[in-house]
């Protein structure tokens, strides 16, 4: 959202701003393209300083010392490596967050490009300014106050590369990732009163401009179509339910297309089910799986993925008003499948359920995975420190995770299984939408694969890792825009002609 950060490309030859920012390995050897840019003295003052501060150079770990005398900048800022021979991709990423957690608002800085083993090439420079971006977004939209307002004045860096072209042009490619990034962690921190399911699909839409065809589902058009499932979540609220379909049309038109379906409960009170009153403001959140689904069909949009790519995002708000679903109502999914109410608070199932069905019925992608903060049992087993993945295809699994491990966004595979399903029969439908505690993330992924046919299909349920973020050094922000990266990752990997 707020544009905290200018970057500029420039050759390696020199520097001009005011901060000089340097990786270091744990040898603490400057990399010899810096010496020209940082001054002589500066190796004998880094070596001085680290001795006295017991800086080792560890990843991540900066320093930031006053410049040298007669140097050209004013502050010299080391960001540690670690151990030169073993950084990857990710590190790449984590350095930047690592750089921008370092640089002050309204100031200058030059960041050169190299490592003690040498300059670093075009891709790992993208990373490095992907990880520059996410780390300095701040949601403040919301803050009056102009001690704020300074905290987040603009800072303007200039990456200095041995491969100017080649790093603008990699550039493009990570400018369009963060994108999308942001506009997930925007969705996902608008409070509930703002965000609510039309204001949604209209955030939606906005990607037009971006190419991507859009088509918007009101009540309606739902009822028509026969989604009784998710019309009936929404039906306590005084707002209008949504549906909305993003296409992105980025290869051949006869090419299959890939689907992305993400839960959008706008504001989850738990309906009927009412849940207790603390924390519950968190529930602005219940949304994040539609916001990243938005996020990654503008990263595909904007950087031209050579792809076919469907997002389909089911819009509602949960409410207990005197027209609310009740514990004990029958619903008819748009499966012709019949659903007991139990729970009015297991109500992402019952949205997914409809768009899920719609979704491979209309489109017969080559795979379908969706994203939803569906369950509090997925934190019980994993914390937030992998997504939940549920699926019926070893292939899927084995991507997602390799995806997951690339980006930082982790997956752990969960179980489905027959023993499983029974739990959710009912005594008076065809299934029930919550079978009680033990095993509440499986359970609820055995719900929705009964409205999924033989579609490859993937569940993540991101109740942990999409919202209340943990600080981390590409991300301060309460949702954090997860999956955007996972999920573009896996397109680039392994689905672009
Ligand atoms: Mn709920
Ligand atoms: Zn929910």
């Amino acid at each position: 959202m707020s544009q905290r950060l200018k970057l500029e490309v420039k050759a390696l030859n020199a520097a001009e701003g005011q901060d000089l920012v340097i990786l270091v390995s744990d040898r603490l050897a400057l990399p010899s393209a810096a010496e020209n840019a940082a001054g002589r003295s500066a190796q004998a003052l880094l070596a001085r300083a680290a001795a006295a501060e017991r800086y080792k150079g560890k990843a991540y770990a900066g320093l930031t010392l006053p410049a040298p005398e007669a140097a050209s900048y004013e502050r010299l800022i080391v960001v540690g490596i670690g151990d030169a021979d073993k950084i990857d991709e990710l590190d790449f990423v984590k350095l930047g967050g690592a750089i921008a957690g370092r640089l002050g608002a309204g100031r200058t800085a030059d960041i050169i490009l190299a490592l003690p083993t040498g300059p670093i090439a075009a891709e790992h420079g993208a990373e490095l300014a992907l990880g520059l971006k996410l780390r300095s977004y701040a949601f403040d939209r919301y803050k009056t106050k102009s001690k704020d307002k300074d905290e987040a004045g603009p800072i303007a860096v200039t990456l200095r590369s041995d491969d100017p072209a080649g790093l603008k042009k990699a550039l493009k490619a990570a400018d369009a990732v963060a994108a999308g990034v942001v506009l997930a962690r925007d969705l996902v921190n608008e409070p509930p009163n703002v965000l609510y399911p039309e204001e949604f699909a209209d955030r939606a839409a906005k990607l037009k401009k971006l190419d991507v065809e859009i088509e918007i589902l009101d009540e309606k058009d739902l009822k028509k179509i026969g989604m009784r499932a998710l019309l009936g979540v929404g039906q306590g609220s005084r707002r209008e339910s949504r549906v909305a379909i993003m296409r992105w049309n980025g290869a051949g038109k006869d090419e299959q297309p890939v689907a992305f379906v993400g839960k959008g409960v706008t504001f989850d009170t738990g309906g009927i089910s009412l849940k207790p009153g603390a924390g519950m403001e968190d529930m602005k959140g219940d949304m994040a799986g539609a916001a990243c689904v938005v996020g990654l069909m503008h990263a595909l949009a904007a950087r031209k993925a050579k792809v076919n790519a469907i997002g389909v995002i089911g819009l509602v708000e949960n409410m207990p008003d005197g027209n609310a679903q009740r514990p004990g109502d029958i619903v008819t999914s748009l499966s012709g499948q019949t659903i007991e109410i139990i729970n009015t608070d297991a109500e992402g199932r019952l949205v997914l359920a409809d768009v899920l069905w719609y979704t491979q019925e209309r489109f017969k992608p080559r795979f379908m995975i969706n994203l939803a903060t569906l369950t509090g049992a997925i934190l019980v087993a994993l914390a937030q420190e992998n997504a939940g993945l549920f699926t019926n295809s070893d292939e899927l699994a084995h991507r997602l995770t390799a995806a997951g491990l690339a980006t930082g966004e982790t997956v752990w595979r969960m179980p489905l299984g027959k023993a499983y399903d029974k739990m959710i029969d009912s005594k008076f439908a065809d299934m029930k939408n919550s079978a009680g505690r033990y095993a509440g993330s499986i359970t609820a992924a055995q719900f929705l694969q009964r409205h999924v046919n033989d579609t490859p299909w993937a569940h993540l349920d991101i109740a942990g890792t999409g919202m209340g973020a943990k600080d981390s050094e590409i991300n301060r922000s309460w949702g954090p825009g997860w999956g955007v990266r996972l999920l573009d990752r896996l397109v680039a990997d392994h689905y672009e002609s």
